[in-house]
């Protein structure tokens, strides 16, 4: 697969209640991720949470090999039945890449099974993300560490179940680190949580977190979209 097809969902609620935050991303969240994908020649549809269903209807997710979720303020919003579509897609091998305060969403509370909860601070301060698995797809490109000038801080305790692969660890200059970048397999599906993109502050418009988001598509594409989920079925012996 060369270029997976890309849905990009975001509330889009600061962009439009703060000046700050539509100054830095005046055409929302979901373009600015957007941008450098279809430059780098990915299909790339978007959706937000105002549309009909949401923006996630079957038909979209149905035309999607990975889904990018950007959301905040409006997570209690999304629809318990757009939450359950998702949810069988990724299952059936739709990636997921969750970014940020996504890590309070719906959907990937759901898939984790924990709180996702965690310890956070707004103070525009410094951040080093280490690549603790170069060899791992997602960190191709990016050397031993790269750093964000201003982000929120966010802290462990992070409540998610053990990642079967970690990618980045993320420390601060207030002293604390984090897990910011973490894969799991769920059903025939790949999900990806990577923590920087507080709405304040530029960092979608940096080269290296941009790399970590198309590279992420790419290893999350790599599943394949299935039919239905993994199902439960009678097995007849492979040996008389
Ligand atoms: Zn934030």
């Amino acid at each position: 697969m060369s270029h997976p097809r890309i849905l990009i969902w975001n509330e889009f609620r600061h962009e439009r209640t703060t000046e700050a935050v539509r100054r830095l991303y005046p055409d929302g969240i979901h373009e600015a991720l957007a941008a450098p994908l279809r430059t780098a020649g990915f299909p790339v549809a978007t959706a937000t949470l105002e549309q009909p269903e949401q923006g996630l209807s079957e038909a979209a997710l149905a035309g999607a090999d990975v889904l990018i979720w950007w959301g905040h303020a409006a997570h209690g919003e999304v629809a318990d039945e757009a939450v359950e579509r998702v949810h069988r897609h990724v299952l059936g091998g739709l990636g997921l890449i969750v970014l940020h305060s996504a890590h309070y969403s719906k959907i990937f509370r759901r898939l984790m099974g924990t709180t996702c909860s965690l310890g956070w601070r707004v103070d525009g301060a410094r951040e080093r993300l280490w690549v603790v698995a170069p060899a791992h797809p997602i960190a191709e490109g990016l050397g031993p560490h790269f750093e964000i000038a201003a982000e929120e801080m966010y802290s462990e305790f992070f409540d998610i179940p053990e990642p079967d692969e970690l990618v980045l660890v993320s420390w601060f200059k207030g002293g604390e680190v984090f897990r910011s970048g973490c894969a799991w397999r769920r059903g025939f599906g790949r999900v990806f949580y990577f923590r920087p993109g507080h709405e304040t502050f530029p960092t979608y418009h940096q080269a290296p977190v941009q790399r970590v988001i198309a590279n992420a598509v790419r290893w999350a594409a790599q599943a394949g979209r299935r039919e239905a989920a993994p199902d439960n079925r009678r097995c007849a012996p492979l040996e008389a």
